[in-house]
């Protein structure tokens, strides 16, 4: 079956792509906040889209000073997409910033120099499709690689694999090749450009606006589900995932602990330090208490100084042996800028939980226990049985 794409067709669709993409991306862009992310995706398009459209207007009879200005505004613009491709995986550091600039210089200096000794259209072929795979090697490679990368991430990145292939064998059949494969020779070559082309246009408009909403549903999540100055879970997230667990101990006849913790006379360090000394002793307690717990608790801010900790599987001797650990390690907390030192007061609960349990009743009498932490005098813990639930 032989299959031919009209060049102009596919090369008026590839400049309207480019047009909408800029147009839809301008308007969500409004209703953001300067987003310097989207600004890059935005230049580059408009680059692509403006050097397409020299080749257009030039109605396939490419003269040197379009094809030089054409396919360096092409780079550019490759390189621009990329970069703003790899900040939002955040992997756009100072290297990768290097190594871009080097590689535009690359890719426009290589394509001139074809230009100068051999502007052949086969050799200037093989140095564009050479020029433009090496832009995607990166983001390529850590979308495969990375362990963090999601499903679309993941796809995109075979896809951007499948395109630099495709790139290079384009630029391998045209180095080999006796005949003129150029962009304006109707035939299978020049099928095959058009679906690459069409291909990375693809990738770069609906994979970044994936990838751009994925970031913002994860940011979402985080905001949905975390405290936002201490980084822990917030409470009603702990309750439901808390409930879970209750259930599934109840089911499997584990035990399972509940510590509530409070920071003592906090109002004073308020009073005394002042409200953001306060809120770094919130914050340098939960980082030091979080980095004591294992990957199955769940800790959480349960409201202003308070804190809830639920310990799946954890029995009496071991809920006791974590609780004098947070005691301990609180009191060597060091807050800058505040010189008494910080302490905390412990209410545990441990019981192996069955259908009727809730966690509003465990709660209730952990907050009992840790009442009577207080009235012994603070800084120090009080174990209340689970019988006393109701
Ligand atoms: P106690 O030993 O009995 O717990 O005494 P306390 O002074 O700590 O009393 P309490 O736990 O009731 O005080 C809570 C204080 O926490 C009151 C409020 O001003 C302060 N607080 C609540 N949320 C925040 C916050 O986000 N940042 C700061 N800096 N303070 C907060
Ligand atoms: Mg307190």
């Amino acid at each position: 079956m032989t299959m031919f794409l009209d060049m102009k067709t596919v090369m008026i669709l590839i400049v309207l792509g480019h047009l909408f993409s800029v147009l839809l991306i301008s308007a969500y862009w409004r209703t953001q906040t300067k987003d310097h992310i989207l600004s890059r995706f935005l230049l580059a398009k408009c680059t692509q889209g403006f050097a397409w459209m020299l080749i257009v207007v030039r109605n396939g009879v490419p003269d040197v000073y379009t094809m030089s200005i054409a396919n360096s505004l092409l780079f550019i613009g490759f390189a621009l997409e990329t970069v703003a491709m790899l900040k939002l995986q955040q992997a756009f550091h100072r290297s990768t910033k290097m190594l871009y600039a080097a590689l535009i210089l690359g890719a426009i200096v290589g394509y001139h120099l074809v230009i100068i000794f051999n502007n052949h259209e086969n050799i200037r072929i093989a140095a564009a499709s050479i020029g433009t795979a090496l832009f995607m090697v990166v983001p390529a490679y850590l979308m495969i690689r990375s362990k963090a990368a999601s499903y679309i991430m993941k796809i995109m990145g075979l896809l951007y694999i499948s395109t630099i292939v495709s790139l290079i064998g384009r630029a391998i059949v045209a180095l080999l090749s006796d005949q003129t494969i150029g962009m304006f020779t109707p035939g299978m070559y020049q099928t095959f450009s058009f679906l690459a082309l069409f291909l990375i246009m693809f990738i770069g408009n609906i994979g970044f606006v994936l990838l751009l909403k994925e970031q913002v549903d994860q940011e979402l999540v985080r905001l949905a589900n975390y405290d936002d100055l201490t980084g822990v879970l917030n409470r009603r997230t702990f309750v439901s995932l808390s409930k879970q667990v209750i259930a599934e101990h109840a089911k499997k006849q584990k035990h399972l602990s509940l510590v509530l913790f409070d920071i003592d006379h906090f109002k004073k360090i308020n009073d005394t330090y002042g409200h953001h000394i306060g809120d770094r002793a919130l914050q340098q307690l939960a980082k030091h208490i979080g980095s004591q717990l294992r990957g199955t608790d769940s800790f959480s801010r349960y409201g202003g100084d308070e804190f809830a900790i639920l310990l799946p599987g954890a029995n009496e001797s071991e809920a006791d042996r974590l609780v004098e650990s947070f005691r301990q390690t609180t009191m060597q907390i060091h807050i800058p800028g505040m010189t008494s030192s910080l302490s905390i007061s412990l209410g545990v609960v441990t019981l192996i939980p069955n259908e009727q349990t809730k966690l509003e009743a465990l709660y209730k009498v952990c907050d009992r226990a840790l009442y009577d932490a207080k009235d012994n005098g603070r800084n120090g813990a009080a174990r209340i049985q689970a019988t006393l639930l109701g």
